[in-house]
């Protein structure tokens, strides 16, 4: 199946389940017909409701879901979609307001029938869930806190907007109509059990072990990580793992982390390199070997395989991590065909991997090109940023021939990505990895 046909598919499988269940409700016997506003502010709560429904999942890290597209591309839906639905769901209420102003009344909470003090949580559970993804970081909330409250309110959301619609009964009073929404409903349910529940347990019978850990220049440390009691699973380079350092897979608090080491040896050991960002990833440096791990993986789509004369590596400081893969890969296989990495640092000294990079310059046909921030004195080589300018200066036409990778702070891969755009280099030739996604 090609990939036009096969994400047009996927695209009518979403709207299938978001926009289906609103289409249920045109089947069989109808109520007593309304106004027409009165019927597109019903649908649009139902229609709000069904997309929040499926974002569960959106996230549930089905590899089915991701691969085609990539976890970034993902969460940037979902994080669109919640926006579509926010504007559903508030639309639903102001509408009715608006034709029927003596509705307001039932805003008074504690006067107010179930079925509107259902509609009432509903809604300011997704109002409190919308601000808190938006302000997370000036409202200096740390991520895991806003992960719990995220899942909580999520629930409160969609189970309190099931309650509305059941309490309310007005579409669903139809038996057959109620139960095609009793079995979404099922559905969303079971797609959380699975996520939370089913594969962490899954996750719990296939533990890693740290085996040894480096400290790596530009303040990261490298786990090497070896399956304990199974095969482990294979990636491919440039792919990426949620990792699990303290507690049981059970806890919310995994954090994703490209594989730094060679695809080849996968089944052997697992790497990963970790630069301290915050306050998961601070304590990675005080890491010993012997300690149990969990992985799950392998994610993402930012991976070689695809027909290309040149592979063509851009990366900024802890960016360079799916890189290594890559080229650790090459090394392994023996891979002759030319890779150029473009690598931006702050200084000299903060290059990550810089021994290693030189070593592997002379085994496999790497051109490294450092740029620095920050150079020392007698520093010859290029400095600054990445610049369009710095790319096409060492990147040989045709352009649109070679495969490109880009990874690194996202205004860099902003810049990068528009002169690849500018230089016609189809969509499909180049691949981003974007670490900070939430
Ligand atoms: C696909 C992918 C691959 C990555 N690969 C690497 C790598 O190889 N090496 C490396 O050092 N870093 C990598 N990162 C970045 C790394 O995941 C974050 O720096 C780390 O999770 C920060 O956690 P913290 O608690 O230390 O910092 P915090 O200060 O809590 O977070 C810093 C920022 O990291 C992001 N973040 C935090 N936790 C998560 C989470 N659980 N899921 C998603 N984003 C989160 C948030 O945007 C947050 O604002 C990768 C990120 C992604 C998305």
């Amino acid at each position: 199946m090609n990939i036009f046909t096969r994400n047009t598919l996927w695209v009518l499988f979403y709207l299938f389940f978001t926009a289906g269940p609103l289409f249920v409700l045109l089947i069989g016997p109808l109520p007593p017909s309304r106004d027409f506003w009165t019927e597109f502010s019903a649908a649009a709560g139902y229609a709000g409701l069904a997309i929040l429904g499926l974002q569960v999942g959106l996230t549930a890290r089905f590899r089915a879901v991701t691969s085609p597209w990539g976890e970034d591309t993902i969460y940037h839906f979902h994080k669109q979609m919640s926006f579509i639905a926010l504007v559903l769901i508030i639309a639903h209420p102001v509408i009715l307001f608006i034709l029927r102003p003596e509705r307001l009344a039932l805003l008074n909470f504690i006067e107010a029938p179930w079925r509107a003090r259902f509609a009432a949580i509903s809604t300011y559970s997704l109002i409190a869930l919308m601000v808190m993804a938006m302000w997370r970081v000036k409202l200096k909330i740390s991520y895991e806190v806003w992960h719990y409250t995220h899942i909580i309110l999520a629930v409160l959301v969609i189970g309190a907007g099931l309650l509305h619609t059941v309490a309310w009964g007005f579409y669903l009073d139809a038996p057959l109509k109620r139960a095609l929404w009793t079995g979404l409903a099922i559905l969303w349910c079971c797609l959380l059990i699975y996520t939370r529940i089913v594969r962490p347990f899954l996750m719990l019978r296939k533990p890693y072990q740290v085996i040894a850990t480096r400290h790596e220049r530009g303040g990261s440390t490298t786990l090497v990580m070896q399956p304990v009691g199974h095969a482990g699973f294979p990636f491919v380079p440039g792919q990426f793992g949620w990792l699990n350092v303290w507690g049981s897979p059970f806890k919310l608090t995994s954090h994703p982390f490209s594989f730094s080491s060679s695809a080849e040896m996968a089944k052997e050991t697992i790497e990963m390199t970790i630069q301290d960002a915050g306050d998961y990833t601070r304590k990675i440096r005080n890491v010993t070997a012997g300690k149990r791990v969990y992985i799950d993986g392998p994610y993402g789509a930012f991976t070689v395989g695809n027909p290309a004369d040149m592979h063509v590596l851009i990366a900024g400081g802890i960016g360079i991590t799916p890189m290594m893969s890559i080229i650790r890969t090459f090394a392994d296989l023996g891979d002759k065909r030319p890779i150029i990495l473009i690598y931006g640092n702050k200084n000299w000294d903060g290059i990550t991997f810089r021994e290693e990079l030189e070593a592997l310059s002379d085994r496999i046909n790497l051109q490294v090109i450092h740029v620095l921030e920050q150079p020392p004195k007698d520093w010859t080589g290029e400095t600054g940023i990445i610049s369009s300018e710095l790319i096409q200066r060492y990147i040989p036409a045709p352009y649109e021939q070679h495969e490109y990778f880009i990874c690194g702070p996202n205004r860099m891969m902003d810049e990068i990505e528009k002169t690849l755009a500018a230089l016609q280099v189809p969509l499909a030739k180049y691949h981003s990895e974007r670490y900070h996604f939430v």
